[in-house]
């Protein structure tokens, strides 16, 4: 965090405020632990503060200290107005675009409050007073280890705090295996642990709380993986009918394009899920190396996010997606291979 940054936000937060804290739709864990674990921070500093959501976060996430407190705008739209109208700082985490919001951008553009930005994903736009955006950091839950560091604010660290922390980061490092994990990740890690955070149950109330119906899920997402080798490429469909069958839930496909790229020689891995309620298929991109899955779902899928993990979507039925998807694949072949 640079010097100027760190400045305007000691001003801002140098009496008590109303301040609400928003993550991204579709929230993952490091949405749910940065945003908790600033709330808990900012309140121990004296203020008023609530977590926003644009909708639902996933039920392997609902243990998370905290959790229990915010608000999901698309359940309670006129709580979430009036308190994002209250407001007089509004942090926005792990994301830098308000259009990864949804309904929650008319609501924040309508607001006086100052914008505070703390993310890590690739060519953040330009709402925000103070903006701490690092491509080079694991997760957003790292930065707010760092951002309160440079408020000098780690005294302030307890186990609710690390709690979040660290499933941030481990949730978005894939355990800590990412190529963004550095020797300061661990460093935080550590101290996060030492602050109360038990590594070992946060694991298992992440990763060991499976349905039957996920692993049955899972089963048909390996059955339809389709490999391309001349591309070093695999991908996985998964039709609404598929996951109706298996009372597929929020969350239960979540990490499932990482099996595709664990495929010996593959770089470029994507999952397809269809989502006949909104009209859309919805794009998991994963990559290794240089290979910038960024690049790719802004160019063709309307996404975006990092080098290496992408999101998008498609407004076109899935075959049509699909067919589309493979015909692009020739313009990338010198990059995949
Ligand atoms: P996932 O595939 O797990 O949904 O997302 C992978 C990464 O890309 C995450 O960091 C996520 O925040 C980002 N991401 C997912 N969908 C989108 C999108 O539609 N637009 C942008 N800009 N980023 C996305
Ligand atoms: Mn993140």
């Amino acid at each position: 965090m640079n010097i100027e940054t760190i400045q305007v936000v000691k001003q801002l937060l140098d009496s008590p405020k109303k301040i609400v804290v928003v993550g991204h739709k579709n929230p993952d864990g490091d949405a749910i632990g940065s945003c908790l674990g600033l709330y808990f921070f900012l309140k121990k500093l004296g203020h008023g503060v609530t977590v926003l959501m644009p909708n639902d976060f996933p039920d392997f996430l609902k243990w998370m200290p905290g959790c229990e407190t915010i608000i999901i705008h698309e359940k309670e739209t006129d709580k979430s107005a009036v308190t994002i109208s209250d407001a007089s700082v509004i942090f926005t985490l792990d994301f830098n675009s308000l259009s990864r919001i949804g309904d929650v951008r008319e609501q924040l553009e309508k607001s006086n409050a100052q914008f505070v930005m703390i993310d890590h994903h690739q060519q953040p736009d330009n709402y925000a007073v103070a903006m701490y955006s690092d491509t080079a950091m694991s997760s957003t839950a790292e930065m707010v280890f760092h951002f309160m560091d440079a408020l000098d604010g780690l005294s302030y660290l307890d186990s609710e705090i690390a709690t979040n922390l660290y499933t941030g980061i481990m949730t978005d490092t894939g355990s800590f295996r990412f190529p963004s994990t550095t020797a300061t990740t661990h460093r935080v890690v550590a101290r996060l642990i030492e602050s109360g955070a038990k590594n070992s149950s946060i694991h298992q109330n992440i990763y060991d709380t499976n349905s039957p119906n996920r692993m049955r899920l899972l089963g048909v997402a390996l059955k339809n993986l389709t490999i391309l080798p001349e591309y070093s490429t695999a991908y996985i469909v998964l039709s609404q009918k598929e996951l109706d069958d298996n009372n597929f839930k929020k969350g239960d496909t979540e990490g499932f394009v990482n099996y595709a790229l664990s495929i010996k020689g593959i770089i470029f891995a994507v999952i397809f899920i269809e989502n006949k309620q909104d009209n859309i298929v919805k794009m998991s991109l994963r990559s290794k190396g240089d290979f910038s899955v960024n690049e790719f779902a802004r160019t063709h899928y309307h996404g975006g996010g990092h080098t290496n993990a992408a999101g998008g979507r498609s407004s076109h039925s899935l075959n049509t997606t699909i067919t589309d998807f493979i015909s692009i694949l020739p313009a990338y072949k010198n990059a995949l291979t």
